[in-house]
């Protein structure tokens, strides 16, 4: 059952990183900066997952996406980095589509897809 809550989690989180990086979905920034609990859930259902899935192989990815996740959530409303990628992933964005943000969610969505890779394996 966990299993399955985890395939689900990680799942959305590649199809709304999809959404944004496509620019098919793309919430307002105010709403962007009121969900922070978002990204923590996101942070949690990956390393939760990595924890029932994850091996050596995925580690150096499933580090990387901590790291950054935690240094995102710690600085939310306050770091210049996390306001950029916020306003980036908004609605109002208007600027270039591939910047440094464009390759950090291609990084956020390879991370979620190799996690759920990995659960599919274990369905088999
Ligand atoms: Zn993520």
């Amino acid at each position: 059952m966990l299993l399955l809550l985890l395939m689900i989690s990680e799942v959305c989180h590649v199809i709304i990183h999809t959404g944004v990086l496509c620019r098919l979905y793309l919430p307002s920034e105010i709403k962007i900066k009121h969900n922070k609990w978002y990204f923590i859930l996101d942070l949690l259902s990956a390393i939760i997952c990595f924890m029932y899935v994850g091996n050596v192989y995925i580690f150096p990815i499933q580090l990387g996406h901590t790291i950054g996740h935690l240094f995102y959530i710690y600085g939310w409303n306050t770091n210049r980095y996390a306001s950029r990628i916020q306003y980036w992933s908004s609605y109002e964005y208007t600027g270039k589509i591939i910047t440094p943000d464009f390759f950090l969610t291609i990084f956020d969505i390879f991370t979620h897809g190799c996690l759920v890779y990995q659960l599919l394996l274990t369905f088999q």
